[in-house]
């Protein structure tokens, strides 16, 4: 069987929250044996997330953990806790006979189903290039003979791994023998959680480049606009509730 591709999304309540994942979803649901792992920024399990869950035609798994206020500020790495919940959650639900690729799926990123072909095959740790990163068009692994050798990217060359969370993948197996290994907060700089978490995993020169050794952009990170709300009566004007 196909190992599962098991991604991680970090997601939060604002606007435009539904079409985003929506849009996710779309992408997902044409990808064989997935798993969906939605990890909401909340106390709680929100009741527009469970009610989309239930519909959305993807295999998931629904957790929850809210941001500890001090670390929502700009200029701070976000979804660190989300990331480490739903990497707690496939430490205890999974073992190493469950063939599996671990991938971090923000909520508002474009997803090529290309993407996820590639991936499957991650025996350790693979990469990629990524789209509308590092103040540039894309930003990807270099590599020679097979091997990545450095990174082009516009943006603090000298990461160790110069790459976006949605530039990688890691084998579930990776995951369960590393079990310590999670996103920082302390000591953690912004832009670095990548770098920092790579760090525990793996090596520059282990990295096995996908998408035609790293020449073909599958992922965007893309931003959605915030949409204008300023004729937003103050109290409901219309006849009926409606979920955004
Ligand atoms: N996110 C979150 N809580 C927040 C802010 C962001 O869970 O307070 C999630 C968001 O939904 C996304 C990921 O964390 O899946 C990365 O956030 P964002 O896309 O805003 O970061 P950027 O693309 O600007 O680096
Ligand atoms: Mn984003």
């Amino acid at each position: 069987a196909l190992p599962v591709i098991y991604a991680i999304t970090p997601t939060y309540t604002r606007p435009v929250q539904k079409a985003e994942l929506t849009r996710l979803a779309h992408a997902f649901r044409q990808v064989p044996r997935f798993h969906w792992i939605v990890v909401e920024d909340s106390s709680t399990r929100t009741d527009l997330v469970t009610r989309f869950l239930a519909r959305c035609g993807v295999l998931y798994t629904h957790l929850h953990v809210f941001t500890p206020r001090r670390f929502k500020r700009a200029g701070m790495p976000r979804a660190t806790e989300q990331r480490n919940v739903a990497l707690a959650w496939l430490r205890q639900h999974r073992t190493v006979r469950d063939a599996g690729v671990v991938f971090f799926a923000d909520d508002d990123n474009t997803y090529s189903l290309e993407l996820f072909e590639e991936m499957r095959s991650t025996r350790g740790v693979s990469v990629w290039p990524v789209g509308f990163v590092g103040g540039r068009a894309y930003e990807r692994p270099l590599v020679a003979g097979g091997k990545v050798v450095g990174w082009y990217t516009g943006w603090r060359p000298d990461r160790p791994f110069a790459t976006d969370m949605a530039g990688f993948a890691v084998n579930l197996r990776v995951i369960l023998a590393n079990p310590r290994a999670q996103f920082k907060r302390r000591g953690s700089q912004p832009g670095m959680q990548e770098s920092d978490f790579l760090k525990q995993i793996t090596k520059v020169t282990e990295l096995e480049p996908k998408a035609n050794n790293c020449t073909r952009v599958l992922v965007w990170h893309t931003r959605t606009e915030k949409p204008h709300l300023g004729n937003e009566p103050k109290h409901r004007k219309d006849t009926v509730l409606i979920e955004v």
